[in-house]
């Protein structure tokens, strides 16, 4: 098993992997379960698929268990997640109790695993009233919020502050986010992991031809989008933005996106994105499998700049996947993009479809600076936002749970 991590240190550094190694010893034999609400589609299935064997490499006992629950489920939580970005969202107490009865469901498979456990990482709201149904645990449960919750509507969040104030810590992603509860916030920005094959290098034939595939013009300039199709994520700004570019300097834009399975809006987006790229050949709308992860990737090189327009972002890892390929970013003033695209740095930070369209020209038409800030980009995340980093903060919390109390705590192997 240590051979996956040994793949790291070319990429991150022996000293970080050795680092990791350190920090585990202590953990060994350790169970974690990791509970969400998908297994494809979305950042935490993103993060957890990479994360979850990098810690059973270092000896910990780790797991992803995933809840699943109806339709009306998905329909609850998708109103808890737009509700927490701050969008005023009235759910029918009907729903609250399809989405407590499904939490008890889910419990009662899960309680043998999570009774055990020492320790649980419960991520976002979908699964949050597990803990009240696995009163006699063994370790400490930690409540890992994936969302932009800056200003999140009232009303919804003090009926999910029930759950959440039960656990014994919580992880935001950024200080913004942070939130009155009863015990302590941790702060852990996510991460990408540069071995995936969402992130590894890829020959240049392979980039090519995926360009082939979609018929996208290797003469055009290309401008790219990945995202889930989603309100927050503003694909319509997207298209107007290129609209604005497009009326001065040829461009094609690709959207490519897919769901996730406890999504249940996408198909309304996606339909509103295909009515104002109708009748454009410049614009391709993709919908990919959710395990084309090599295929975004191709994307993700082939493009001369990525967009993430999002008008609330709780961290956005399509940014960070551009920035590591070299790509400057132009994104959403918002939430996690803000911690990524340093303005004019590694990117541009924009607010209108207008803003974007001027930045998307300014690129095209300034190739030196479109290269520099690339490398800058790449330099960011590789000291930011690699998945060592997050696997370290990781590995230090759950030490500071277990031996918070002791004098000192013995680290090494
Ligand atoms: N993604 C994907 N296929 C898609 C759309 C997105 O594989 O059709 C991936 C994307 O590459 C990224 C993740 O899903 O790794 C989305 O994470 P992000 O934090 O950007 O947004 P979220 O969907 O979690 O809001």
């Amino acid at each position: 098993m240590t051979d996956l991590l040994d793949r790291y240190t070319e990429v991150a550094g022996r000293d970080v992997v050795e680092h990791l190694r350190q920090l585990a010893a202590p953990l060994s034999g350790a169970r974690v379960v990791h509970v969400n609400s998908t297994r494809e589609g979305g950042g935490v299935a993103e993060i957890l698929r990479e994360l979850v064997p990098l810690m059973q490499a270092l000896d910990i006992k780790a797991s992803w268990e995933v809840i699943s629950g109806s339709p009306d489920f998905y329909e609850c939580t998708k109103g808890f997640h737009n509700a927490l970005q701050g969008i005023t969202v009235t759910i029918p107490d009907a729903l609250l109790q399809v989405y407590e009865e499904t939490n008890r469901q889910n419990a009662e498979y899960l309680r043998p695993a999570l009774e055990e456990a020492d320790f649980v990482f419960i991520h976002d709201p979908q699964p949050a009233p597990l803990i009240a149904h696995i009163p006699d645990h063994a370790g400490p449960w930690i409540w890992r919020c994936h969302i932009d919750v800056r200003r999140p509507y009232r009303r919804v969040w003090r009926y999910l502050k029930r759950w959440v104030s039960q656990y014994d810590a919580s992880i935001f992603s950024l200080p913004e986010y942070a939130q009155p509860l009863p015990h302590p916030q941790y702060l852990i920005p996510p991460s990408i992991d540069p071995l995936s094959e969402k992130n590894r290098d890829l020959p240049a034939e392979e980039v090519t031809a995926v360009r082939e595939r979609f018929g996208l013009d290797p003469a055009l300039p290309l401008i790219l989008q990945v995202s889930r199709f989603d309100r927050f994520k503003d694909p319509l700004g997207v298209i107007q933005a290129y609209k604005l570019v497009k009326k001065l300097s040829p461009v094609q834009l690709v959207l490519a996106g897919g769901g996730a399975s406890d999504d249940p809006e996408g198909e309304v987006v996606l339909n509103q994105v295909l009515q104002a790229a109708a009748g454009d050949p410049n614009i391709h709308v993709l919908l990919l499998p959710s395990d084309a992860h090599r295929t975004i990737n191709a994307l993700q090189r082939a493009a001369d700049l990525v967009l993430q327009k999002s008008i609330r972002e709780g961290f956005g890892l399509t940014v960070t996947e551009a920035m590591w390929k070299n790509k400057p970013v132009i994104g959403g003033d918002t939430g996690g993009i803000r911690l990524q695209v340093i303005d004019h740095y590694t990117g541009f930070l924009v607010r209108t479809p207008e803003g974007a369209a001027l930045r998307i020209r300014y690129l095209l038409h300034q190739r030196d600076q479109l290269e520099q800030i690339g490398e800058r980009a790449h330099r960011f995340v590789w000291e930011n936002f690699l998945i060592t980093r997050q696997l370290r903060e990781y590995l230090t919390l759950m030490l500071g749970l277990r031996f918070g109390e002791a004098d000192r705590i013995e680290v090494g192997v």
